[in-house]
């Protein structure tokens, strides 16, 4: 028969090969990097000023850039991020508003959106470039394109060679709060200090890789960027009283550090506790300072593909040690006194957490710090430095007055969770957010679910848990993980929670634990340090748990279907004898375990025609319909001579034989767990792998086999709400009468016009009119 391509499209089960780039020497078919995997290399060497009085950063580097690909290579692009803020920039020209014409919200723009595009018009953003030049001085042609520059090369440059220049550069740092973005700096009024997040902030070098030539694409909003690895020196010159946190070693602590600050340091390496580097006090002196001078702080770093960091006279500084395996490292966190009491408790211990629950799932944390600043960024990472926002509410009238909101406190320790994780995915698993967000966010919010539930038990978890999903999952305004960054529709939902809890699905439900604790490692091990793809990602997964997920991938990822699993009928068999004596006598009894019709209920005192008359009996009048005859035994006993030894014995089972018939409404395939329960009280659970649906994926039936004195009186779709089916109403046989709670409310009294007129004028001034203005 030849095969239907509309039936092959809607075959759930249709392995992915159509949908997979074919495997090469740089990739395999395993998911594991191929044996010429290659990557780039770009090494940076910077120096960095900080004009505090003006917000503007001017920069010098040396690039050093290593082909390691096969390709010759006429040009290079690099990223320029800060041109996102150009008044020009593709981001700025694609924004749309949406302000409705109608309903409640006719007419309305909120402040903050409207004060950031009134700011944004004055903002002189931009990177103004002025030098790009090979080390030996000689200018190089290049073209700035959107956020992106191309240098041209005057000789190719070979497979295997290098090439090192300079670029000079400076730009005009935007206040963060006002602007947005993942970096900038926070004015506080109250001392007049700012604290700055700089970050994405000198050209960087454009991937190149097999997978997708140069990475290219320009900075627009929700895709943040891929680079290569490399190595760092990076020194900056910030105020003398500047407090700066980078990614990196510092290198002459000697030379910005105090005495005790450096001893302070020593003690916070074996410390059980947070060391406080720089206490509330000193930090409070500090930021009242106003140096004249300078001081340059060195940093050096090493495999890392970028580097970012914070400077404040603001600073609170905290450290602890954290040694675990292959770890040893220094979790520090940085704040402005804004941010205590709560940072204090919660930041360096909420990074140790993070390091102990990820390296289990993936690596060792490799590198020799990991901190947490406290700035205007909501939440942003980069090697080895993360920006996290929540503060505590202060009370103006007494600023020693902090409390904070539960959201607020399990808000940052989720935020630092998220953003250290993202040390794991993707700054050393390096994924490509500028085309695929899913396989950081996606990928991070799932072990960042596995370390907020060792936080504390019941600990509110956003993204990871199944039942958290559904409304999302069936809503229509949504598209595939599998779509480039810029394009997804729901972006938290779409990037983070829902892979996030599409793997711990699959972890949880379709693999178990071991095997997939065992394949997700496998995949970290595997590219770290190292650029991985979806496929790569996909085919790990399967290579090594040695199951077939094509079906998982292709519902979760590659669509828009949703889970909702319906019990619709179960049907109770026992096996038909065919032995006349019996079979009459059950026909029998099925005949009186029917109501009686109304009719001959209410008859029943009813006198009839033939009571008290023999003569109108005959043989049907002691005979009913199902009386069994010798004609019957005859055929019987004829039949059963005819049957094979094992045929005879099947009509003797005493077996209960139910049918259980299933529909599949949201589309998405997935086993069937269920729980049975049984008229003596027991229960069972049983797991109907998702390949049941592989023939018919909308309709099933299975047959269970239960011993004959297990009656089966109820059963139960999903009872743990594993698998994020949409709607639990139909997952019970018998349905179940649902339990809310109705709300009554009152009318509010509106006041009328006159009433309104007559209320006097509530002013300062005691002078002024009433009710008349
Ligand atoms: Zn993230």
């Amino acid at each position: 028969m030849a095969a239907d391509p509309l039936t092959l499209t809607g075959d759930k089960f249709r392995q992915l090969d159509a949908e997979l780039p074919t495997p090469n020497t740089y990739r395999t078919a395993s998911g594991a990097p191929g044996h010429q995997y290659w990557q780039q290399q770009a090494d940076y060497n910077i120096k960095v000023s900080l004009d505090d009085a003006t917000q503007r950063l001017s920069g010098q580097e040396r690039i050093r850039y290593q082909n390691n690909s096969p390709d010759t290579l006429r040009y290079l692009w690099l990223l320029l991020d800060a041109n996102k803020f150009r008044q020009d920039s593709m981001a700025n020209r694609m924004k749309t508003t949406s302000v409705p014409r109608e309903g409640d919200k006719a007419n309305r723009i909120d402040m903050r959106s409207f004060r950031s595009s009134v700011e944004g018009q004055r903002h002189p953003g931009g990177i103004e470039l002025t030098k790009v030049a090979l080390a030996n001085g000689k200018a190089l042609n290049y073209t700035v394109v959107d956020t992106l520059m191309r240098i041209d090369l005057p000789t190719p440059l070979k497979s295997g060679d290098d090439v090192e220049f300079d670029i000079h550069w400076n730009y005009q740092i935007h206040e963060q709060k006002v602007l947005g973005g993942r970096s900038g700096y926070e004015y506080f009024e109250r001392d007049e200090n700012r604290l700055y997040e700089v970050a994405q902030w000198f050209p960087r070098m454009a991937a190149y890789s097999d997978a997708n030539g140069w990475h290219n694409k320009p900075f627009l909003r929700h895709g943040e960027f891929t680079l290569e690895f490399g190595d760092y020196e990076v020194a900056i010159t910030v105020p003398e009283d500047f407090v700066v946190a980078a990614t990196g070693t510092l290198e002459n602590p000697k030379q910005v550090l105090t005495k005790a600050q450096r001893k302070r340091l020593e003690q916070a390496k074996d410390a059980d506790k947070p060391v406080y580097i720089i206490t509330l006090e000193e930090a409070l002196e500090n930021e009242k300072r106003r140096g004249k001078g300078t001081k340059t702080w060195k940093f050096k770093a090493d495999k890392v593909r970028d580097f970012a960091w914070a400077g404040s006279r603001k600073f609170l500084w905290d450290a602890q040690g954290y040694q675990k395996g292959a770890t040893d490292t220094l979790a520090m966190s940085f704040y402005p006194e804004e941010a205590t009491p709560l940072w204090d408790k919660y930041s360096t211990a909420s990074i140790i957490h993070t390091i102990d629950v990820y390296n289990d799932y993936s690596f060792d944390y490799p590198y020799p710090v990991a901190i947490s600043v406290n700035g205007p960024v909501g939440g942003m990472e980069y090697p080895m430095i993360t920006f996290n926002g929540p503060r505590p509410e202060i009370n103006e009238e007494d600023r020693s007055d902090r409390t904070w909101s539960r959201r607020t406190k399990y808000g940052l320790i989720t935020v630092i969770i998220h953003e250290i994780g993202h040390i794991y995915y993707p700054m050393i698993v390096n994924s490509d957010e500028r085309q695929w967000a899913w396989m950081d966010e996606g990928l991070n919010t799932f072990v960042q679910y596995l370390a907020e539930q060792r936080w504390e038990e019941d600990y509110p978890s956003r993204g990871g848990e199944p039942r958290h999903i559904t409304s999302y999952m069936k809503s229509s305004n949504q598209v595939p993980i599998m779509t480039n960054s810029e394009s997804i529709l729901q972006f938290g939902p779409n990037a983070y929670s829902k892979p996030a809890t599409a793997l711990n699905i699959l972890r949880e439900t379709i693999l178990g634990r071991e095997l997939f604790d065992f394949a997700f490692r496998e995949y970290a091990q595997r590219w770290k340090y190292k650029r991985p793809m979806p496929a790569d990602f996909f085919r790990t997964m399967e290579d090594a748990s040695g199951t077939d997920l094509d079906w998982f991938w292709r519902g979760w990822f590659y669509s828009t279907d949703h889970v909702d699993i319906s019990i619709d009928d179960v049907r109770h068999y026992t096996v038909n004898t065919q032995d006349p004596d019996v079979e009459s006598q059950w026909k029998r009894q099925q005949h009186h375990d029917k109501p009686e019709s109304i009719t001959s209920q209410r008859n029943s005192e009813v006198a009839r025609f033939i009571d008290g008359k023999p003569e109108l009996h005959d043989f049907y009048n002691e005979h009913d319909q199902f009386t069994a005859t010798n004609a019957d035994r005859n055929k019987y006993h004829k039949d059963l001579a005819k049957l094979e030894p094992f045929e005879q014995e099947l009509l003797k089972e005493k077996h209960n034989v139910y049918l259980l018939d299933f529909s599949n409404l949201g589309g998405l395939v997935m086993p069937i767990l269920l729980k049975l329960s049984y008229d003596d009280g027991s229960f069972e659970e049983l797991y109907l792998p998702a390949e049941i649906w592989v023939k018919n994926s909308k309709q099933v039936t299975k047959m269970l086999l239960r011993p004959p004195h297990k009656l089966l009186t109820q059963v139960e779709v999903d009872p743990y709400w594993q698998t994020a089916d949409v709607d639990t109403q139909n997952n019970h046989y018998p349905r179940q009468i649902s339990q809310s709670r109705l709300q009554l409310f009152k009318q509010k009294k509106k006041k009328n016009l006159m009433q309104k007129y007559a209320e006097p004028l509530k002013t300062e001034d005691a002078n002024s009119t009433e009710g008349d203005q």
